[in-house]
Formats: C-alpha cells, sequence, structure tokens
C-alpha cells in the first residue's frame, strides 16, 4: 500500500446535506487519528469528492478552499495531513470525473505513479466503492449516516472486494495488518 484515498463527506467530516462553509466542517470522532496514523505509517493521502454544489450555484471553489484550509490546520496540527485533494464540481452523471465514475482516482493513480492495487479508496457510498472499482483500487466502506444498509445492498461484485467497517479510525487499523 502506497496511497490512501478518501472521500471526504462521510467518511473525515460528519455529513451534512451540505457543508457550505467551514463552521459546518464536523470531523468524525477518530478520523484526526486516523488520518495522523496514515501520515505516521508513510501513506501518500488524499482526498477525492464530489461538490457538485459548485456547478449548482450554492457555493464557489473559494468557499471550498475556506473549509478545506480549516480542514488542514486542524489535521496539520494533530500530526495529519493530506497531500492532495482533487473534487468535482459537476452534478452531469456523464461526467467521467463525477463519482461513481472512476475519473478522478485514475487522476490521482497517474499523479502520484503508483499502480491501483497499491492504493485503496475509503467510502461511504455504493458510488465510492463503485469508483474504486473501476480504477481497480482496494475498497473499505465505512458506515455512512444510514447504517449499515448500503454495504448489505450492494451488488455481489463489490461486496467480495469492499472491506466494510465503522469508521476511519477502525479503516486505519484494518490497513496496518494489509503491510
Ligand atoms: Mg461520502
Amino acid at each position: 500500500m502506497k496511497l490512501i484515498i478518501l472521500d471526504r463527506d462521510g467518511v473525515i467530516n460528519k455529513e451534512l446535506k451540505w457543508v457550505e462553509n467551514p463552521e459546518e466542517f464536523e470531523f468524525i470522532d477518530g478520523a484526526i487519528e486516523a488520518i495522523a496514523n496514515f501520515k505516521k505509517a508513510g501513506y501518500i493521502i488524499a482526498i477525492a469528492t464530489n461538490q457538485s454544489h459548485i456547478d449548482r450555484g450554492r457555493f464557489t471553489v473559494a468557499d471550498l478552499d475556506a473549509i478545506h484550509d480549516k480542514m488542514l490546520k486542524e489535521l496539520r496540527a494533530n500530526g495529519g495531513d493530506i497531500d492532495k485533494i482533487v473534487y468535482c464540481p459537476s452534478f452531469d452523471n456523464n461526467d467521467p470525473r463525477r463519482k461513481p465514475n472512476p475519473g478522478m482516482l485514475l487522476e490521482l493513480l497517474t499523479h502520484f505513479n503508483v499502480k491501483p492495487n497499491e492504493a485503496v479508496f475509503i467510502g461511504d457510498y455504493e458510488r465510492d466503492m463503485q469508483a474504486g472499482y473501476d480504477a481497480g483500487c482496494r475498497l473499505i466502506l465505512v458506515e455512512n449516516k444510514h447504517g449499515e444498509g448500503e454495504y448489505h445492498n450492494m451488488p455481489d461484485y463489490l461486496k467480495e472486494k469492499t472491506t466494510f467497517v465503522k469508521t476511519l479510525l477502525e479503516a486505519s487499523k484494518v490497513i496496518e495488518k494489509w503491510n
């Protein structure tokens, strides 16, 4: 394992319908510790997040940057960091970068020159697992705000490739054992 790719909402921070400003960005318990664990273990850490409210006109790239500045400040103060954040502003489901399409993940693999099987994508919805599957990454699903149903309702070909855990902190402990 070289590269950890994280979905953002529901994995790092609590999922709201929209997170539109820094005040609404709230870390999930244990997420900061998990990212510090990844950093300590020497992994490259990236985020791939759908942010269609940009193209919907609900907020701007500057607003998104402000949210990410707050997130990075808190992570760095606690021994974590994110090496690269990519986002898809589009709400067009045919956009190759919008999850469940794998474009953002493929972009990160190319950028860091990492083979798909040396990367894991950690998300909280089936669309994340589908994107990771199509990119050839290893897959971890964390329980989302609706409970375990997301995992149980996934098609078998995704379930077979997916490790299901409760939280990002638990995911960090699973990955420790992969090495
Ligand atoms: Mg999510």
